[in-house]
């Protein structure tokens, strides 16, 4: 049976998350299993920032990049102390990095921000491999980089699925352990240098691995029971989803679910390998299964978007709105790479809601201000809420709504944030 296990950069918040993920490894059954680490918490973050002041060329660089290697050393130190070669190995790793933004920035900031992003996940799993090697659990740390190859869109490049397939195919013959320690979220371009799959992009390399080796499943380990039904934090009644189909999933991410990301789920439905989302901190309770399971039955299921703006496109020559007018705006929303959470149509208005940017708000204004009389409304939530029920319309009496779309299963509105 092989496994995939893929730990976010919650499950390696700390020492005591890692000590609990050699506990997972522990106590799970495999014949063979890929063990994929995200960036520890926050460090992606922290990256772009080095990422930014190293192109601003920023004096302080340097010295921010210390502190992020001194953070990982003492991780290190804590879980496995005394262990100069262990602390020396990290070292190598992180040189390469030193050297890279000691150079004078490259033109193409994106290229930079990849060559830079890639260390969160290489020490990460560089140090979860030689904290299990410590704990006797026998480990090879596969540098990623060598198998998934994607084109040189930094930032979010595209997967080469036959080159990829191929190195794929060696994977375990390359290697003597059964288990293996892993990188999510980077890759490699046909020249060498280093690529990112998207911001939370781990989920879709576990995704990967899992479809090319066919794997028996993917399991997430988060910080949560499991998929919920709305989010905690806002919602007191938010309830762990035992189930779920690929079809509620897909629907689930499309409108701003953080469920997993959204590539995950194409390359493995195929397949049907189910995916369980489950607790690094309770691990013998069952969390979600996504599988292809259909005809589930779902409480309401709602996801909250805030910082929307809506754009309003009226006809200036009171004529109806036609086709023209339609692709002439999504064309516009194409060029600026956005995508629209909403969309309604008036007789004479399109009326679009995306997550607030101004740049992108002005650069659609300028390009369509000649044809349409163009209104703005900011600061707003979007709500969405599949297989909504009667008592969900009886809510939503009670507030004060400024835009409301529904079809049989999906109910959207907007309101004031
Ligand atoms: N570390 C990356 C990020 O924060 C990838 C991931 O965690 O999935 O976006
Ligand atoms: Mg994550």
């Amino acid at each position: 049976m092989i496994k995939i296990f893929k730990f976010g950069g919650a499950a390696l918040g700390n020492v005591e998350r890692i000590r609990a993920l050699c506990e997972i490894i522990q106590n799970e059954e495999y014949d063979r299993l890929v063990i994929v680490c995200s960036a520890f918490q926050n460090v992606t973050n922290e990256l772009t920032a080095l990422a930014k002041s190293y192109y601003q060329h920023k004096e302080n660089t340097l010295e921010d990049f210390h502190k992020l290697k001194a953070k990982h050393h003492q991780v290190l130190d804590h879980l496995v102390p005394n262990r100069q070669d262990l602390q020396d190995d990290l070292n190598d790793l992180f040189m390469e990095t030193e050297w890279f933004i000691e150079d004078q920035p490259e033109e193409d900031f994106s290229y930079s921000l990849d060559q830079i992003l890639v260390t969160g996940e290489i020490i990460s799993s560089r140090i979860v491999s030689h904290f299990l090697n410590q704990q006797s659990i026998d480990n090879n740390w596969v540098d990623i980089r060598d198998y998934i190859i994607t084109d040189n869109k930094y930032n979010n490049a595209n997967v080469l699925w036959t080159e990829t397939e191929m190195r794929l195919k060696k994977l375990w013959d390359n290697h003597t352990s059964k288990i293996l320690v892993t990188q999510g979220f980077i890759a490699s371009s046909t020249e060498n240098f280093s690529t990112t799959l998207g911001r939370e992009g781990s989920d879709y390399t576990a995704s990967i691995l899992s479809s090319r080796l066919q794997a028996d499943s993917v399991t997430f380990w988060k910080d949560v029971p499991g998929i919920m039904s709305s989010d905690p934090k806002l919602d007191m009644g938010a309830t762990k989803l035992k189930k779920l189909s690929y079809e509620e999933a897909i629907e689930m991410t499309y409108y701003g679910a953080k469920v997993i990301h959204p590539k995950t789920i194409k390359p493995i439905i195929k397949q049907e390998i189910p995916f369980f989302v489950k607790s690094f901190l309770h691990p013998n309770e069952l969390g979600t299964t996504i599988s292809s399971e259909e005809n589930l039955e779902y409480p309401p299921l709602t996801v909250i978007k805030k910082d929307q703006s809506v754009l309003i496109f009226k006809t200036k020559d009171y004529s109806h709105i036609s086709s023209k007018d339609s692709s002439r705006i999504f064309d516009s929303l194409a060029n600026n790479h956005v995508k629209a959470n909403l969309i309604m149509t008036k007789a004479r208005e399109i009326i679009i809601c995306l997550d607030h940017n101004e740049a992108v708000i002005n650069e659609i204004k300028e390009t369509l201000n000649n044809h349409y009389n163009i209104n703005i409304h900011m600061n707003l939530r979007l709500t969405t809420v599949r297989h909504y029920t009667a008592n969900t319309l009886d809510e939503l009496k009670m507030k004060s709504i400024k835009y409301q779309m529904q079809d049989g299963t999906t109910l959207q509105y907007l309101c004031s944030d």
